[in-house]
């Protein structure tokens, strides 16, 4: 088998059973990077040299005989995981030349288990995005059809794993920017609960919003990446202090009898035909296998894009003042004066969705404004969680679209931010509920496009998500199929 094509699981076997090294393995995926970069442009930053000193590191552990499923495989992060002493950009101008000088919780999990970092992936810039095309370091591509979005904002995250760069990724999620590029590109995307994942180190966006998860090939490398990254972390106040559960161990135990609810709000007139058409068979699969459907409503859910659009951007607002070129990020040198510099900074360092969204933030919390938009978006949005709690008194789990079409064209939507704004509108509920959520490949328009399915979960129900998706999966060969790239 191709070094590449590998899953965590089966490179994890070759390692152990020492038929390949580490170094061998991290070899081959840079040699595949550099090979496809220039069709893909996943990547802001490779990482070859210190990736190859890792692997070197984990080949002893390995011969010493201690090999946790994670050493020695060969992993990327999106650009918003800080590094320590790997420069981190956010995909923004504003920190071109940033070097953090400590890492990411949630990375640290990952080295500490010898995993082997291969550089740092592409995204939206702040992660604001749905497409990937506000970087400030060029679109990435998808592997399927170069000439199409890979999704966002963690799009190079999912098209490393399409068009295998990288055995698994890291990405963040505070609208649908794991499971939207990962229904893109046909890879698996989890979205953890609120709380499960630290997010110390990671780069905010929208705070109340903002969760770290994986992108994977399948549903077993995808429970094992979430288990690996999982947990309190005293340095993360928001993180949870709730046991992790082995998720691998469950993951077989089938869906015989398991509750799945179909919100009417999500199966709407004017979703693209060849995503219902993967919905109806992935339907009908699961009722193959035992599963039961019932019919639900969450009926708040045609305000979620706007009451995200007010609560995310005023949290960005915020959380984005730090930008000023004074401690840390682009300088302007054009600048007379301590306002000017900030403002020239700024004006120079942000590009046009960020401006955007920090001026609509802004302007949301301005006083006057705050009541009419900020509180009310805060109320609406109690009303869409309290949507999940009362359907999810009936249901264990919901099957949803991802995204009401597949993979748009590159230049399509820029132009127009609402229509960029509304390929959320599936994922963006179950941010503002705060629960967890896992897009797995369901199958390909007729244009050869993957096409994703949305498993929603209740508050920390990841396993039974991870449980039912891999039931999917063994039923289907939909995630065996590959990128032409
Ligand atoms: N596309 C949404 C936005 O632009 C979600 C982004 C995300 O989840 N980071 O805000």
């Amino acid at each position: 088998m191709n070094i590449i094509d590998m899953t965590i699981h089966e490179l994890h076997a070759a390692l152990k059973g020492k038929q390949l090294s580490s170094v061998e393995a991290t070899t081959a995926m840079l040699a595949r990077i550099a090979a496809v970069e220039p069709q893909v442009g996943s990547f802001i930053t490779v990482t070859s040299e210190q990736a190859l000193a890792a692997a070197a590191a984990a080949d002893q552990i390995i011969a010493a005989g201690e090999c946790h499923l994670l050493t020695g495989i060969p992993l990327a992060l999106k650009d918003i995981f800080l590094t320590e002493g790997i420069r981190t950009t956010c995909g923004s101008r504003i920190l071109n030349n940033f070097i953090p000088p400590y890492s990411a919780t949630s990375w640290e999990k990952l080295r500490d288990r010898g995993a082997v970092l291969l550089g740092k992936l592409n995204q939206d810039e702040f992660a604001m995005g749905s497409s990937n095309e506000s970087s400030a370091f060029g679109v990435t591509r998808n592997p399927w059809d170069t000439t199409c979005i890979p999704g966002g904002s963690s799009g190079g995250s999912a098209a490393a794993v399409a068009a295998r760069q990288a055995v698994a990724t890291l990405g963040t999620d505070t609208g649908g920017s794991i499971r939207q590029p990962a229904s893109h590109c046909g890879c698996v995307g989890l979205k953890p609960t609120y709380g499960r994942v630290s997010r110390y180190g990671v780069i905010a966006y929208a705070s109340s919003l903002d969760q770290v998860g994986p992108l994977t090939r399948d549903v077993a490398d995808c429970a094992a990446m979430l288990e690996a990254v999982a947990g309190h972390d005293p340095k993360d106040s928001t993180s949870v202090d709730t046991p992790v559960p082995n998720y691998a161990a469950t993951l077989t135990h089938g869906v015989k009898g398991l509750k799945i609810g179909l919100p009417k709000e999500y199966f709407i007139e004017g979703l693209d035909p060849d995503v219902q058409k993967a919905m109806d068979a992935a339907i009908e699969t699961y009722r193959r296998l035992g599963a039961e459907f019932v019919d639900i409503s969450l009926p708040h859910t045609g305000y979620a894009v706007a009451t995200y659009y007010l609560i995310a951007t005023a949290e960005a607002s915020s959380n984005l003042a730090r930008y000023e070129g004074v401690r840390f990020g682009h300088r302007s040198n054009k600048a007379e004066g301590l306002i000017d510099m900030m403002t020239k900074s700024r004006s120079e360092g942000f590009g046009a969705e960020v401006k955007r969204r920090i001026m609509l933030g802004t302007y949301a919390l301005s006083s006057g404004y705050y009541d009419a938009y900020y509180v009310k978006a805060q109320k609406v949005r109690t009303l869409i969680m309290n949507d999940f709690i009362t359907a999810f008194a009936d249901v264990d789990v919901m099957l949803t679209p991802v995204a009401p079409t597949p993979a748009f064209k590159i230049g399509e939507k820029i132009n127009d931010p609402l229509q960029m704004y509304l390929s959320d509108i599936f994922t963006i509920p179950v941010n503002l509920a705060g629960t967890c959520a896992m897009s797995l490949p369901a199958g390909f328009s007729a244009a050869g496009l993957p096409v994703g399915l949305q498993l929603i979960g209740k508050p920390f129900g990841e396993e039974t998500i991870l449980r039912a998706g891999y039931a999917f999966e063994q039923a289907t060969e939909w995630h065996t199929r590959k990128a032409t790239i």
